[in-house]
């Protein structure tokens, strides 16, 4: 499915790639013919990801809230492959709760990962990429970060906080670097598969104009399509893969 022949030998990182979106997300890549690089903190289903897809050109097993595992990993990914093309941020995590009820360290963890990751990971991609003189930058926002939804009040803040950390990147790295976020709606993947019963998600998706989760391999042709020339004038841009869901007052 290689439809970007620019994409082919590119470098590319991307995080939460051991499951969902970054998984889909890296198999994309690598039939573009990119070479990708992987990292997740569950080593486990890293290495069996991994062990699943030799294709992949190498990985870090790295928590990307942690500044020393996130400087590791580039460290890995340069030794490896000479540096870093394309950052692909997309680990993240999400626990449903009522806002007074969430417990402080929880709010901490989720702002430290959510945002805190996308962060250190775009500091020490846009250093290089500004260092070589190209490169583009990704990050996985939500629509949860346009709009109010209950029972994630951390996690849409958190949210809310990468697409304006993507516009702010994008003001000061331009014209070298290009940033931007996408803003997926619901999702099939395993973290929506842990938080939602199937009468759940029936009842979602009667909500959704399109009636229906994306597939996760639909955001990763959304990231394909960002990280490809055919978006060079594309920067500081929060682009919404949502089915529908927030184009109007009661979509
Ligand atoms: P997922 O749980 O299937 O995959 C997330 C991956 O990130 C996992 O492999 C996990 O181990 C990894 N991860 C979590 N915290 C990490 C950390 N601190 N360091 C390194 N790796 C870490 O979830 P997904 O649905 O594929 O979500 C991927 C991204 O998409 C997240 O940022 C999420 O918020 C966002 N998102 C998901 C949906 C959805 O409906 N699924 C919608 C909008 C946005």
């Amino acid at each position: 499915m290689a439809r970007y022949e620019e994409l082919k030998g590119k470098r590319v990182m991307i995080t939460g790639a051991a499951s969902g979106i970054g998984l889909a997300t890296a198999r994309r890549f690598a039939a573009e013919g990119a070479k990708v690089f992987i990292v997740d903190y569950n080593k486990k289903a890293l290495e069996a990801t991994q062990k699943e897809h030799p294709e992949f050109a190498g990985f870090s097993a790295a928590d990307v809230s942690d500044e020393e595992n996130v400087k590791a990993a580039f460290a890995e990914m340069d030794r490896l492959l000479g540096g870093i093309d394309v950052l692909i941020s997309n680990a993240g995590i999400s626990i449903r709760s009522d806002a007074l009820n969430i417990p402080y360290a929880q709010w901490k963890k989720v702002m430290d990962i959510n945002l805190g990751g996308m962060f250190l990971c775009a500091k020490e991609a846009g250093r290089r990429m500004k260092a070589q003189g190209g490169g583009v930058i990704l990050m996985t926002a939500s629509s949860n970060g346009t709009e109010g939804h209950r029972w994630y009040a951390d996690y849409n803040a958190s949210k809310a906080g990468v697409i304006l950390l993507t516009k702010t990147l994008a003001l000061e790295l331009a014209p070298v670097v290009r940033v931007n976020c996408v803003c997926p709606g619901y999702v099939l993947t395993p973290m929506q598969r842990a938080e939602y019963t199937d009468e759940m998600l029936a009842k979602v998706n009667e909500g959704i104009p399109m009636k229906r989760h994306a597939a996760p391999e639909e955001i990763g042709a959304l990231y394909a399509f960002l990280a490809s020339d055919d978006a060079r004038y594309i920067t500081g841009a929060d682009i919404r893969i949502d089915g529908g869901e927030t184009a109007g007052l009661y979509s």
